[in-house]
């Protein structure tokens, strides 16, 4: 629905050239629809936790909460919105950097399965309070040229999510394996709730969420997917997500490998 389309009047030079300038309006009318709807999203996003501060503030300072207790417990609930928006804050800044290529990545030649290690040892407390088995099968011997800091949290990110999303009782496998000469797959299924497949194409889009209301009181920011897909981007990856309702969600990671040895 852009204003600008020419219409297409012959088959010629003039008419290809119409054609080509009609594709690009268009590109160019969809980036900003994006844009604006980014804009609403944040607004609304950061709006919704300042309203919960200033709401139980102000029913401090009227003097509508009468207990100590209780006012203990309006304190706790503004803090808690606070850190919502840091959160919020933090993840859009840092979306912005790598959007923006503010700071380049800091690439270095990586064991990977050991930054993959290195990275899980830190969600044994989690896996245990939370019950579900974690299984892995790495090949020690895939080198990437990469930053650490940011495919330890590409990590996280998936991590987090396959936690949050499993129930108790459940698995969470991680497999890295080369794939040709070039490639490696990292490969991280659980065995959670699944995402719905019309819902799949849009993970990894900004403020996506399959279920809004519930993951927004689970503490996302729901930025989570698109800064780990920008990483990999950034990395020369491929990012791409299967799942299954009910039964469980996998996440593939495809990056370029560095052929020879890792210098001591
Ligand atoms: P959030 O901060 O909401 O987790 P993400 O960008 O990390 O944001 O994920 C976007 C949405 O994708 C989540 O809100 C959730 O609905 C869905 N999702 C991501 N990972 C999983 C998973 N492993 N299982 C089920 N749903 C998932």
């Amino acid at each position: 629905d852009y204003k600008t389309e020419i219409p297409i009047c012959s088959n010629d030079e003039v008419g290809r050239l119409a054609k080509a300038f009609n594709i690009m309006a268009k590109a160019i009318a969809e980036e900003d629809m994006r844009k604006k709807e980014f804009l609403a999203n944040v607004s609304h996003e950061l709006r919704t936790p300042l309203s919960y501060v200033k709401g139980y503030s102000e029913a401090i300072l009227e003097g509508v909460v009468q207990t100590k207790q209780s006012e203990q417990k309006y304190v706790k609930l503004i803090h808690r919105e606070a850190s919502r928006m840091e959160r919020l804050v933090h993840d859009l800044l840092d979306l912005a950097q790598l959007e923006g290529e503010i700071y380049p990545l800091q690439k270095i030649p990586l064991a990977f399965s050991q930054v993959i290690e290195d990275t899980l040892e830190k969600y044994e407390p989690f896996l245990q309070e939370k019950n579900i088995s974690l299984t892995t099968e790495l090949n020690p011997e895939i080198i990437i040229e990469a930053d650490y800091d940011r495919i330890e949290q590409v990590i996280h990110n998936i991590v987090d999510n396959a936690i949050r999303y499993t129930p108790a009782g459940g698995n969470i496998h991680i497999q890295l394996e080369q794939i040709n000469e070039h490639d490696c797959r990292l490969i991280i299924s659980d065995t959670g709730k699944g995402i719905p497949k019309e819902k799949l194409p849009f993970l990894g889009e900004r403020f996506f969420r399959v279920d809004k209301a519930r993951t927004r009181s689970e503490g996302g920011t729901g930025l989570g997917l698109a800064i780990t897909k920008q990483i990999i981007h950034l990395h020369r990856g491929r990012l791409h997500f299967k799942s299954e309702e009910g039964k469980g969600t996998t996440v593939v990671i495809e990056l370029p490998t560095l052929n020879g040895e890792l210098e001591e």
